[in-house]
């Protein structure tokens, strides 16, 4: 396997030390040392609040949170800080756009629009909301090969459509959404477009503003950082005009018995204590991404894919789903053997999979398995991983005769 580049950065992750063949990077990424120093040095001789100390640790701590906020908008394109709103990670970004922007700007008979191959985090909200304000859900297919059918999408568009809400990169197939087409037709109609970016933002470079979306959300856990922390970018706009879903401490300007004011966004969204030390971490691993740049880590991935789809496809037995270029995603199955014994036998070689829905049910529905095993890489994966991957599903195959 001489085309596969030894994955010089492994070794930045003390996780991987025992040379485990971590394959569940899409479920969540390893954390490098510089992440976790970060995280140490946050919570140790760094820590203190942000935004209310007087005195100077405080000051400094806020500086270095504020700073992160600058970070992820310069990371995905965004114009500006202020257009970037911490969360606690996608599913809370997806949540709060549902709730805020659903309460502003939807009425009974309006339709969001979704794929077949979302992530229950980009349904289960629009369903909650759909339950509260009598809302039409409208589904996308894909195609053949597991992309969303953005030709079908677009004719799905109707006058009715207030909002679209896609994968960017889909968590079981890896497909690539074309985002600006969708924007675009989305726009044309009057619509406004949510991307959900969580399996996008830790291998394509992103750029909001070209992709011309109005809300973009992803995890940092996803991203090398860590749990607890996520995004939620949205057009300026949109922001001064989405009421807050949470109430509390920061996200007001003035409070009375009688009347309370807000502050202008993003605090406006950021109630309470913020994940200090996970927007701390966030930076780090933005900062580690961005070392080693993400055409590196796309060009990385875009060869593991395609040694893993390579080896798979030599067994008769396993069924390949998903596109060629998929973006660092494999899903399979093995004819007669169910997902979680594939995992399993695969865990006592020391090779993780993730084995099961991907909290994608109705996508599972759509391809008539009940779940799927799934292998997805990150910086750290090399050569080794996907012959100890094939190698372990050979002996899958011994076993189940
Ligand atoms: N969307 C996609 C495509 C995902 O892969 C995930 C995580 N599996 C989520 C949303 C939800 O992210 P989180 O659980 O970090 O909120």
């Amino acid at each position: 396997n001489a085309h596969l580049p030894h994955a010089s950065h492994r070794a930045d992750f003390p996780a991987l030390a025992n040379d485990w063949a971590y394959l569940d990077t899409a479920a969540t990424a390893q954390k490098p040392q510089a992440v976790i120093d970060a995280i140490t040095r946050a919570y140790g001789v760094d820590y203190a609040t942000v935004h209310r100390g007087v005195y100077e640790r405080s000051a400094t701590m806020t500086q270095s949170f504020e700073a992160v906020r600058a970070k992820v908008a310069d990371f995905i394109g965004a114009a500006s800080a202020n257009e970037i709103v911490f969360t606690r990670g996608a599913t809370e970004s997806i949540n709060m756009v549902a709730q805020a922007f659903g309460g502003m700007q939807l009425k009974r008979g309006d339709h969001i629009l979704l794929t077949a191959l979302e992530h229950h985090s980009n349904i289960v909200p629009w369903q909650m909301l759909r339950g509260a304000l009598g809302l039409g859900i409208d589904v996308a297919p894909l195609t053949p090969d597991g992309k969303i059918d953005t030709d079908a999408l677009i004719a799905m568009i109707g006058p009715r459509t207030k909002l679209v809400s896609v994968a960017h990169v889909s968590n079981v197939l890896g497909s690539v959404a074309d985002v600006r087409r969708i924007a675009d037709a989305a726009h044309a109609a009057g619509a406004k477009l949510l991307v959900d970016g969580c399996q996008a933002v830790p291998r394509l470079k992103v750029d909001v503003a070209a992709l011309d979306c109005d809300f973009y959300v992803f995890s940092g856990h996803k991203l090398y950082g860590p749990t607890g922390i996520g995004v939620l970018w949205a057009r300026p706009e949109l922001l001064m005009r989405m009421p807050p879903t949470q109430g509390g401490g920061a996200m007001i300007e003035t409070v009375t018995f009688e009347a309370t004011t807000y502050a202008k966004p993003p605090q406006r969204f950021e109630a309470g204590t913020p994940h200090i030390v996970g927007v701390i971490g966030l930076g780090a691993a933005i900062d580690y991404v961005n070392s080693i740049g993400l055409d590196t880590i796309a060009a990385h991935e875009a060869r593991l894919v395609k040694a893993a789809r390579t080896a798979l496809a030599g067994f008769e037995r396993v069924q390949l789903y998903g596109p060629e270029d998929s973006a660092g995603i494999v899903s399979f199955n093995v004819a007669g053997v169910h997902p979680h014994d594939v995992g399993t036998i695969l865990d006592e070689t020391g090779v993780a999979v993730r084995a099961g829905h991907h909290c994608a049910q109705p996508l599972m529905a759509l391809l008539g398995v009940p779940a799927t095993a799934r292998a997805s890489f990150g910086i750290y994966n090399n050569a080794s991983d996907i012959e100890r991957l094939a190698i372990g599903i050979a002996r899958v195959i011994k076993i189940f005769g």
